[in-house]
Order: structure tokens, then C-alpha cells, then sequence
């Protein structure tokens, strides 16, 4: 596995944050500015800027990554849920580690404008 990226700080909170879920190379935590009842994200535990990369990711661990999001809702209690992935900057990604958004329950209207907006 790389080594973490000492500026990154997912790859800080993959080292030492408070994981709701973890298994197999992944990890969910609590998003500290939630837009929903529930705003978990997923990150890879390897550094990976972008969502870009996946194209490059050996099929058994884009695989894996797409259960644990899965299970990531499971674990959550969610029943009915979002998954969103934010792509690069102008697409509103700011932190460069990839991670999945899983919204569920009532959304923050207002914080969803605010993000989208910020996107210009
Ligand atoms: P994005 O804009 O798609 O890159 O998402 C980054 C997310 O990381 C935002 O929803 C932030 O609220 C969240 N975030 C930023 N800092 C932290 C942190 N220290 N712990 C948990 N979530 C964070
Ligand atoms: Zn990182």
C-alpha cells in the first residue's frame, strides 16, 4: 500500500480519525459539516486524489470499494440513501482523497445550495 501523504488530511483520519465502518482496504467515517441527517464518507485507506483514477483500479478492488459503500449504508441503519462523488474542483471536490458521500434521511437544504453554489 503507498504511504499516506502527510499533508492529506484523509489520510490522516484514515490513520487515526473515528471510523463508523472499516474493512478491506476502506473506511467510513463522519463528514464534520453533514448536508443530511446522516453524512457518512468512504475513503480508499491508499491515497487516491480523484474518483479519475478509478478507471485504473484493478477490477477486484473497484469492486470491493462499491460493496463497502454499500455496507457502509447497511451499517448506517439507511434504508434509502445518496451516493455522490464530487470530481475534481470544478465539480465542488475539495479535499483530494477520493471519497463517497452517503446521504441519508432529511437533507440540509440550505448547505446543499451553499455547496452547489460555491461550484459557481
Ligand atoms: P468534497 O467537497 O466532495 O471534496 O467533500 C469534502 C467533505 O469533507 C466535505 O463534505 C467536508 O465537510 C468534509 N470534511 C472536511 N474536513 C473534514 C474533517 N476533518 N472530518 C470529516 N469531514 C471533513
Ligand atoms: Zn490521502
Amino acid at each position: 500500500m503507498p504511504s499516506p501523504r502527510e499533508e492529506c488530511l484523509f489520510c490522516r483520519l484514515v490513520a487515526e480519525g473515528d471510523h463508523v465502518h472499516s474493512a478491506d482496504g476502506f473506511v467510513a467515517i463522519r463528514d464534520i459539516n453533514p448536508i443530511a441527517e446522516t453524512h457518512l464518507l468512504v475513503l480508499p485507506q491508499r491515497h487516491v486524489d480523484t474518483f479519475k483514477e478509478v478507471a485504473a483500479f484493478p477490477d477486484d478492488e473497484a469492486a470491493r470499494m462499491l460493496r463497502f459503500v454499500s455496507e457502509t449504508a447497511d451499517v448506517a441503519g439507511l434504508e434509502d440513501y445518496r451516493v455522490l462523488v464530487n470530481v475534481g474542483a470544478g465539480a465542488g471536490q475539495t479535499v483530494f482523497h477520493l471519497h463517497w458521500h452517503v446521504l441519508g434521511g432529511r437533507p440540509d437544504r440550505e448547505r446543499i445550495v451553499q455547496a452547489l453554489e460555491a461550484t459557481g
